[in-house]
């Protein structure tokens, strides 16, 4: 019986540029981002500025988490307590997180067969709930169609927020993910494109809302200190009015980004490689359905989903604890009760007014998640792949 034995939750060292400079920042003592000498820029600097260049936008915020960026992107966005906003049922749970913590209510949206937003309900809900905001979690990396999203948005006049936890170096028909929307927020979280353990951005094309990101962040009257930043005209006002939620990114974590994210666009590729051997081998088993993906989206697998349709709750169990015993961990969207670092939306219990959504349901009920961890080779995959079909077909034709 085929086995595999390494571990999904191991990722790759940090490159050794990172460490070296890691240990640099450590010698110098100046581990706050604002603790320079005269003229020099310091890690988180620099590395906000790398992260502008890469993303093409004017501006970037680091700071110390993908769930703080989205917290602080709602409130430079104006959001206040009691408005609602527009996400993803189909999503983790720091974003319904981030929209509770400033104070606003999640309208939850439903999942579509293809593991996107469903964009009819999306507008349906656009056009009911009255919400002037909509955080999209492009989830598991899945991209819905981006020109329709925006023809949404423009005709409710929505406030774009785009969750690219899992869409870092993923673009929609050669434009990235993450410069449609008014902010975009990113993770650096150890099992998201790049690693720092924790930590974040978040990026937007307008002056007054970085400013008040930046402000939001932790900058006390340090604001001129941002480069990948706008003028200091634009704090002029925005500084006595924004509250400082402290959620800064330091030097150490900056320094060990700075070369992962050289890289990034390599690693994209290399996550991809993978993902296409294991699509291969789960299209050639008969219980294992993946939806293609557009031509239009230019994704990056650091994860795989397939369904396993007409797969009762006790089988899709029964695949889980079977994939398990032989070394390979799958992780089941459907479950009712929230297990590691899942959750079904109606365990959110915190959210007033939870809706109902069997649609939702429906396509989790038979969704399997899956981490491709860069430590795994190639070769690896193709065992993986050939192991989840083994337990699938023996699931499927095991009538007990
Ligand atoms: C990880 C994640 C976040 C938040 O990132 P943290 O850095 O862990 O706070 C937000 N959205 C999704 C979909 C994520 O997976």
């Amino acid at each position: 019986m085929k086995k595999f034995t390494k571990s999904f939750t191991q990722q790759e060292s940090i490159p050794e540029a990172g460490i070296n400079s890691a240990i640099e920042v450590m010698r110098s003592g100046r581990l706050h981002r604002y603790n320079t000498l005269p003229d020099e820029k310091s890690e988180t600097d620099l590395l906000e500025l790398e992260f502008a260049e890469y993303m093409g936008v004017p501006f970037a915020l680091a700071c110390s988490s993908g769930g703080y960026a989205l917290h602080i992107a709602m409130r430079a966005a104006g959001v206040e307590a009691g408005d609602k906003v527009l996400c993803n049922a189909f999503t983790l749970a720091p974003v319904p997180g981030a929209i509770h913590n400033s104070g606003a209510i999640p309208v939850l949206v439903d999942v579509a067969d293809d593991y996107c937003i469903d964009l009819d309900d999306l507008e349906a809900k656009a056009a009911s709930s009255g919400a002037r905001y909509f955080m999209l979690s492009h989830m598991r990396g899945h991209l819905a169609d981006m020109d329709r999203i925006m023809a949404i948005c423009d005709k409710y006049s929505l406030f774009l927020i785009e969750d690219c936890a899992h869409t870092m170096g993923a673009s929609w028909n050669g434009v990235k993910s993450g410069t449609f929307g008014d902010i975009a927020c990113f993770s650096t979280q150890t099992y998201k494109h790049i690693n720092s353990g924790e930590g974040g951005f978040l990026t937007t094309r307008h002056p007054e809302i970085m400013a008040r990101a930046i402000m939001h962040s932790g900058s006390y009257m340090l604001f001129e200190r941002h480069f990948a930043a706008p003028p200091k005209e634009v704090f002029d006002e925005i500084r006595y009015h924004t509250p400082n939620y402290s959620g800064r990114m330091d030097n150490l974590r900056a320094a060990i980004l700075r070369p992962q994210l050289a890289d990034l666009d390599r690693q994209c590729q290399r996550w991809n490689a993978r993902y296409r051997i294991l699509e291969q081998v789960f299209n050639q088993c008969e219980g294992i359905h993946i939806p293609p993906r557009p031509e239009a989206e230019q994704f990056v697998a650091s994860s795989i989903q397939f369904s396993l349709p007409g797969f009762s709750t006790e089988q899709i169990l029964r695949v889980v604890a079977q994939c398990n015993e032989r070394g390979v961990v799958l992780k089941w969207f459907g479950a009712a009760e929230p297990q590691d670092y899942t959750s079904r939306y109606d365990s959110w219990r915190y959210i007033e007014e939870m809706p109902q959504l069997p649609k939702t349901e429906q396509v989790l009920s038979t969704l399997v998640d899956m981490r491709i961890p860069l430590t795994f080779s190639e070769d690896d995959c193709q065992l993986i792949g050939e192991v989840i079909s083994e337990v699938v077909a023996t699931v499927a034709t095991d009538k007990d």
